[in-house]
């Protein structure tokens, strides 16, 4: 999936403004991330990108002790956040905590080159 695909173009162009934003179905309010062209619940194709809180619990995580690309400095966490509206994001966690199933967690931004932001998460007492 490229973060360019038109499906997505929503969710990304919001984080221009450090939005979080999930797919919600017009028709029988299912919310899904990340961004399809159907409902998963209904197959309505009149998807819209609504905001969400931002909070959620880690879901599952993994520490990765080296470095997939220059630049990018080990250790890091990659995890599946569950929002607090129900659809899980694979995404990063960083701060300093325990990290443990179930911690609390809030979105926070990292800035790409081009204007846009990489929702990561933190610990909700950060
Ligand atoms: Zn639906």
């Amino acid at each position: 999936m490229s973060m360019s695909d038109e499906v997505t173009e929503g969710f990304w162009a919001a984080t221009r403004e450090r939005r979080l934003v999930i797919q919600s179905c017009r028709a029988c309010g299912r919310r899904q991330h990340y961004p399809r062209w159907l409902c998963t619940a209904c197959g309505g194709a009149e998807l819209e990108f609504l905001p969400v809180s931002g909070l959620g619990v880690v879901d599952s995580f993994t520490v990765v002790h080296r470095a997939p690309a220059p630049g990018l400095a080990p250790p890091y966490v990659v995890a599946r956040v569950r929002l607090a509206e129900g659809p899980v994001m694979l995404t990063n966690l960083v701060g300093d905590a325990d990290w443990a199933c179930d911690l609390p967690v809030r979105v926070d931004w990292r800035p790409l080159p081009d204007g846009r932001h990489l929702p990561v998460f933190r610990p909700m007492k950060d």
